[in-house]
């Protein structure tokens, strides 16, 4: 019988509860302990104090399913939603971590018994990474455990930018840091791409599973590598990933949790084509959308507001494209929360609260998408060298309320790049022109544009600045 998400979420906390590990729940994905952070993009981040020794636990093993979004900041792969099969702006990440508890022997242990004796995959799909001098590694993954040499691949850190991988974390410029070793799986010769380290290795047909890493050093402000007394572990790997090995489906979004959240996606927006990408994109966004205002996010033009903004007009976008007229995303909370509710409560809980939040605010936009789409339109047909002036993509921003992205997204399926520089300087250009008329006092700039403003985005969920500055741009 084929394991449903929920089933591997459970048999992996289970066997890492058995291998003496503390079932920790997921935390929030808005960061705690970081202010720095955007949100909360990994299993490890709610115990970054415990990796530190600076907020001790009552274990030294824990495990987690952590809710993570990867939508801005530092790790971002909104841009990769709909085009690969393995990214998600929301996912969750199964995770095990040793508080100086254990370290590369048991890890590397753990981790091969869990997917070829719990999950039973076959060992000759597996392939492994580790970083180019970790000796240590290496020889666990051949010698111990018994992978063909040919399937253990050496990565270093200086391959220049056209590769993503680099098998050395740091948690930051000085502190924890050491290298890392990952679990791929081959998905057969049929799916274009290469192995780890290879020029095709951005391909979707190796693809990363789990990844290892060893804290191991202390980075100082001057270079130095201190090795830690007590070295400790953190794994992620990502729960949509090992589903769609699980249902022998290739794409994330062929596993259980996303054909159903398709399939009401297609229900509300009137598609019939299943697998068009656009419904891709929504069954992805409204995850992160849900969770993020369940964690407490509010649309805004800020921050961390901003970008619950940007991933709700974007499903817009696509669900216009689909052929929905009027709000149809707010509708899919129902079915998350018969996917995900038994997992999430919270979800459960509030989910009337969500479903308001998304509604008022796809009204909102849903008021000035169409002009700005026509306009978008009309700016591609003339265009003659592919590329979107900046003044058009500032003006779609500035009065239809198209986020920079959105914009992109669609001059991305049309083969069109955007300007962003141009973009930018008319961004600055604005900042200096708010600034002036700030001088001369808010007053009569804010009564002559805040109807306009009402009548086309209508900011009414800001407060503070951001709505000044929105109110005196328009
Ligand atoms: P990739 O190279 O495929 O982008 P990554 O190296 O950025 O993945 P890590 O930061 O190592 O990913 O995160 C640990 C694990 O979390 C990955 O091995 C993968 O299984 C999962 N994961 C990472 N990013 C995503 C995402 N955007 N959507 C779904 N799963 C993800
Ligand atoms: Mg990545
Ligand atoms: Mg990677
Ligand atoms: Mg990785």
């Amino acid at each position: 019988m084929t394991m449903t998400s929920s089933d591997i979420r459970r048999t992996f906390l289970d066997y890492f509860a058995r291998q003496g590990h503390q079932i920790v729940p997921s935390a929030s994905l808005i960061p705690g302990n970081d202010a720095t952070l955007l949100f909360t993009n990994a299993g490890m981040v709610p115990f970054k104090d415990v990796f530190l020794g600076q907020d001790p636990r009552p274990y030294s093993r824990a495990t987690s399913a952590q809710r993570c979004v990867r939508a801005g900041g530092k790790h971002n792969d909104l841009e990769n939603v709909g085009y690969t099969a393995r990214h998600h702006t929301f996912f969750e990440m199964l995770g095990n971590f040793s508080f100086g508890d254990y370290f590369k022997k048991e890890a590397i242990d753990y981790a091969w018994q869990f997917l070829t004796a719990e999950l039973k995959l076959p060992a000759e799909k597996l392939l492994v990474t580790v970083y180019e001098s970790d000796n240590e590694a290496y020889e666990l993954w051949t010698q111990h455990i018994g992978v063909p040499a040919e399937r253990v691949i050496r990565i270093g850190d200086n391959k220049g930018a056209a590769y993503a991988s680099d098998n050395f974390w740091s948690m930051g410029d000085t502190g924890p840091c050491g290298p890392c070793t990952e679990v791929f799986y081959d998905h057969g010769a049929e799916i274009w791409g290469g192995p780890p380290g290879s020029p095709e290795e951005d391909g979707d047909r190796f693809i990363e599973i789990w990844n290892i890493v060893f804290m191991q050093f202390n980075r100082h402000a001057d270079g130095r590598m201190e090795p830690l007394p007590k070295p400790s572990v953190d794994t992620g790997m990502g729960l949509e990933r090992i589903a769609a090995i699980m249902q022998g489906v290739h794409s994330n979004y062929e596993t259980d949790t996303f054909q159903a959240l398709i399939k009401a996606a297609a229900g509300v927006t009137g598609a019939t084509d299943l697998s068009n990408k656009s419904l891709r994109v929504i069954a992805d966004h409204i995850r992160s959308c849900a969770f993020l205002v369940i964690d407490g996010v509010q649309p805004s033009n800020e921050g961390r507001g901003y970008v619950l903004r940007r991933i709700i007009r974007r499903a817009v976008r696509h669900g216009n494209q689909l052929g929905a007229r009027g709000a149809f995303f707010y509708k899919l909370v129902a079915a998350l929360v018969e996917q995900m509710g038994e997992a999430y409560p919270e979800l459960q809980a509030r989910q009337a609260v969500i479903e308001k939040l998304l509604r008022i605010e796809e009204e909102q936009f849903g008021k000035t998408l169409q002009r700005g789409l026509s306009m978008l339109e009309d700016a591609l047909q003339q265009v003659t060298d592919k590329v979107l002036p900046g003044d058009l993509v500032f003006r779609l921003y500035d009065t239809y309320g198209f986020p920079v992205d959105l914009t992109n997204d669609v001059a991305r399926e049309r083969g069109y790049q955007v300007d962003l520089d141009g973009f930018e300087a008319e961004m600055q250009q604005q900042r200096q022109r708010a600034q002036q008329a700030s001088q001369f006092g808010t007053d009569y700039n804010q009564q002559l544009s805040s109807k306009q403003v009402t009548d086309f985005t209508g900011y009414q969920h800001d407060t503070g600045n951001a709505t000044v500055v929105e109110i005196i741009r328009n």
